[in-house]
């Protein structure tokens, strides 16, 4: 077993704010390497993924839950120790760590599988310290094997940008063979896309970057548009990743009656007033998604695994998160920016 240091370097949100050219709220500091406690594993990252929730936290849209938090919950890395009563991992495996941390197991929300509602649970990268860094813990119980298919920086955006998107496919109850609208085109909608295409979908893309609806079409996506464009045909289903209600509006006018549009994103900016006959009449369903349960990460991961999902991805160093952060802010980038930690 390779010797463990002592310290790590890693980033921490110091002065939470928004990110510009001037203004980071991220520092790059060093700090102990911390150790697992009861049930967890210690992991050295490979590869940590830029979520845009990640912007959440660091820019302030999210309250402090701890002071000097290291952000990042995309995290690939090897187990190099086990904490007390721990079982599931061997040494050197390579794991996943995503947002989701850790829920209480016992209240009614766990109980009853809605385990991503459970009023108790914890994030990485907001609860608790995450990947942008050389080392991380994880409770054994919340991590994921990763497919042999995807390579660390590939695997990366499968535990957020893809569990999440995939949450946010099922909660829009997507009709066989129907037709999805995507609303925003990032890490976690690239990724939802070809979920779609594989499984016989229409996919209609609406945003505002040229880049992004072409790369929406080279994938496969039966139309790229606008981000307030009214749809070309109706859709059945939507999912709106940006964090903007302003789109919420023009998204229901595009569903047929009995249309479902679910809202992905942990933060979103007010939804205008709403004309009830206009928006919501004819049983369309609005519903959103907060986190995901492990058998949602499970089914994904071997639903990627088996369809081949390909994630786009733009590496940069460790040392470079500040600047991953301001790529990912304006949205609409090809794919995920992704964090190369350590080698393989
Ligand atoms: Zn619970
Ligand atoms: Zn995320």
């Amino acid at each position: 077993m390779e010797e463990l240091p002592t310290t790590m370097r890693a980033w921490a949100v110091t002065t939470p704010g928004p990110i510009d050219g001037e203004h980071s709220p991220i520092a790059f500091i060093k700090k102990p390497v911390p150790t697992p406690a009861r049930g967890e594993v210690l992991v050295k990252v490979l590869t940590c993924g830029v979520c845009h929730t990640d912007l959440h936290v660091t820019e302030g849209d999210l309250p402090v839950h701890r002071q000097n938090v290291t952000p990042g919950h995309e995290i690939v890395g090897k187990v190099v120790a086990c904490g007390p009563e721990t079982s599931r991992f061997k040494l050197g495996e390579r794991i996943g760590i995503p947002w989701f941390r850790h829920a209480c197991g016992v209240c009614k929300f766990c109980r009853s599988g809605h385990e991503n509602l459970c009023p108790h649970s914890v994030y990485t990268g907001w609860d608790h310290d995450g990947g942008y860094a050389e080392y991380v813990t994880v409770p054994e119980g919340f991590a994921y094997r990763i497919p042999a298919r995807f390579s660390s920086l590939e695997a990366a955006p499968l535990l957020c940008a893809g569990i999440i998107g995939y949450r946010a496919f099922e909660r829009a109850n997507v009709p066989a063979g129907g037709r999805l609208g995507l609303y925003g085109f990032g890490g976690s909608a690239h990724i939802t896309a070809q979920i779609a295409i594989a499984q016989g979908m229409e996919v209609h893309v609406f945003t505002r970057g040229k880049d992004a609806q072409k790369f929406a079409l080279q994938l496969g996506c039966a139309s790229a548009q606008g981000a307030y464009d009214p749809s070309p045909v109706p859709l059945d289903s939507s999912i709106i990743f940006a964090p903007v209600g302003d789109m919420v509006l023009p998204a229901l006018a595009s569903l047929v009656p009995g249309g479902t549009l679910a809202l992905a994103g942990i933060h979103m900016s007010d939804i205008p007033a709403m004309n009830y006959q206009r928006a919501i009449f004819h049983e369309k369903t609005l519903t959103s998604v907060e986190s995901n349960t492990r058998r949602d990460g499970e089914e994904f991961l071997t639903l990627a695994d088996r369809l081949a999902i390909h994630p786009a991805v733009s590496e940069y160093p460790l040392e470079k998160a500040d600047e991953a952060l301001r790529t990912v802010k304006p949205g609409d980038i090809k794919g995920a920016c992704v964090l190369r930690v350590s080698e393989d």
